[in-house]
């Protein structure tokens, strides 16, 4: 192997053979993994001061996973300490951090270096990256820097005058106090639902600006007692049962989303029998009501959010956002009717910028070419979810179409995890420097995964998404089973590749 990372936190080394980006799920998987398999020789990146990745920087009142604990963690690591059924996010926050340090992996990781620049050097089959603490090459580059970690912020007239107090749910200001203020908050998506019934106990006067009303269910969240704890504890196969259970129900779910379109239906008629009996108002509620099939977004879990919402300090405001004044916000009806809203604190639940990753404006390929050009034409694709043409040794974890509508992304992690794993070993024992697939295995498996999500509830279910680009292409989910995704994953092979042979490093790189 060339190159030795160095194993105390501090100074970058010139050469790693792998560089991974990130430490959330992904990036501590990929580091876990290689550790396992005795490689030494690996540098984790990380601009933050702490693992974790967007279960660090999401620490919102409320929030928590909607995914159980038990199914979303590492099949490697099972936690019998889960509190509850649906995980706060403290504990998973805390899950990482001990498993980073279970592992030994926290050596590996600089903290506070984030990634600026990461170029394909094809005369020497490395990467040259440029991070905020200096240079260091590798050969294979591992992005964990997750769909979920550059906050989206809207664009709206007049923002920069506002004279007031603005955060985003991923960067939320804790020492800002919103008792008696008018708060606005904008989206209605899996993190607003979370942090509203929060937000209306402690302000004044709520406006939720929705632009699109969710469709919520009620939330099945529970105690884990002591006694199923110790259970866990005593006896592990009682645990991986548990989650083998919650992960056959999960799949028989995905049925709904992609080919029992009646399930949805009754799901439907579930949540709105949650709404009528949650909220009293009924133009509340005729605001409330969703007007797409359920699943064509993320589904909704909560039994706290409408409660919120029927109280009296609570207004839903339908109209257009077109204008924000110093202290204000404008909308717009049908008509074109003008109403301010006097605003003192904005909070944004809009989302990330998931299907133009501000990353891929980072990475430059073979021949120059930067990931973001390349996607924002041709869209964002990648073989195998993993892989791509054109950037040899690049593995993208939860890169394109690999997110899921219906179960734990953890299970596409250690998929793809596995897949890198295999990956390295070949080219290792066959002497190979870098691979690269096929521009025709890349189509066609993205072919194949397009004709899949055909007719599914996220491409037909009437409703727009974070799921579907710009051009309305799905480029985010992945169609069916995670079994079926693991078992495409289980080995790498090689025929779908342009491999070369390995070039000796320069002398003055390897150690
Ligand atoms: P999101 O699902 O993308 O929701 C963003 C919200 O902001 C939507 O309601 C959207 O409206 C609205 N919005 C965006 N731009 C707007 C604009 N210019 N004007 C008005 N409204 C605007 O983001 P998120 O809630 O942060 O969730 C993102 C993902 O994170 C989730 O899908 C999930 O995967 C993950 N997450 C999971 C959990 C959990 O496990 N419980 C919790 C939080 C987040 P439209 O609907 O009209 O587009």
């Amino acid at each position: 192997m060339i190159g030795q990372a160095s194993t105390t936190s501090g100074l970058l080394p010139g050469y790693a053979e792998v560089v991974v980006v990130g430490t959330g799920f992904a990036g501590l998987g990929t580091a876990i993994a290689l550790k396992k398999a005795g490689r030494q020789d690996f540098v984790v990146l990380e601009r933050a001061d702490s693992v974790a990745g967007t279960w660090r920087d999401n620490r919102y009142p409320g929030c928590a996973c909607d995914v159980p604990s038990h199914l979303y963690s590492f099949s490697f690591a099972p936690n019998p300490d889960w509190t509850r059924t649906f995980s706060p996010q403290p504990e998973i926050e805390a899950y990482l951090r001990t498993t980073a340090a279970d592992f030994g992996v926290l050596p590996h990781i600089r903290f506070g270096t984030e990634l600026l620049e990461a170029r394909w050097i094809d005369a020497d089959q490395q990467w040259l990256i440029t991070t905020s603490e200096g240079v260091i090459r590798c050969r294979y580059l591992v992005l964990g820097t997750g769909p979920l970690s550059e906050p989206s912020l809207p664009v709206i007239p007049g923002l920069d005058s506002f004279t007031g107090t603005t955060f985003h749910s991923a960067t939320w200001d804790d020492a800002h106090d919103l008792t008696g203020e008018n708060v606005a908050v904008i989206g209605t998506g899996a993190s607003a639902i979370q942090f509203v019934p929060h937000v209306q106990q402690a302000c004044g006067q709520l406006q939720l600006f929705q632009r699109t009303a969710p469709w919520v269910m009620p939330r099945r969240d529970r105690a884990i007692s002591r006694a199923e704890r110790r259970l866990y504890r005593a006896v592990p196969a009682a645990q991986k049962l548990n989650r083998a259970g919650i992960y056959a129900m999960r799949e028989g779910m995905l049925l709904g989303f992609t080919r029992a379109r009646f399930v949805m239906k009754l799901g439907e008629r579930v949540a709105s029998r949650h709404l009528q009996a949650q909220v009293s108002d009924p133009v509340k509620r005729a605001k409330l009501l969703p007007d797409y099939t359920l699943g064509c977004k993320r589904v909704l879990l909560s039994n706290a959010y409408y409660p919120a919402l029927d109280q009296a300090n609570a207004d839903i405001v339908t109209d257009a956002i077109v204008e924000v004044l110093a202290a204000a916000i404008v909308t717009e009806d049908a008509t074109g009717l003008r109403t301010e809203h006097p605003t003192d604190t904005i909070i944004f639940g809009t989302g990330f910028r998931v299907t133009d990753p501000p990353v891929a404006e980072r990475i430059v390929g073979r021949n120059g070419v930067r990931l973001s050009e390349l996607w924002s034409t041709a869209g964002m694709a990648a073989h195998r979810g993993l892989t791509l043409a054109g950037f040899p040794n690049l593995f993208l974890l939860v890169g394109p179409n690999t997110g899921l509508g219906h179960t734990s992304i953890v299970l596409m992690v250690e998929a793809q995890v596995g897949y890198l794993m295999d990956a390295l070993a070949q080219l290792d024992a066959r002497g190979l420097g870098s691979l690269e697939p096929t521009q025709r295995a890349q189509d066609d498996w993205n072919d194949g995964v397009q004709r899949q999500l055909q007719g599914t509830v996220w491409n037909t279910g009437g409703c727009s998404s974070w799921y579907l680009d710009a051009r309305g292409r799905n480029t985010t989910l992945w169609p069916t089973h995670t079994f079926t995704f693991s078992r495409a994953m289980a080995t790498c092979d090689l025929g779908e590749y342009s491999t070369v042979v390995r070039r000796a490093a320069p002398a003055a790189l390897a150690s």
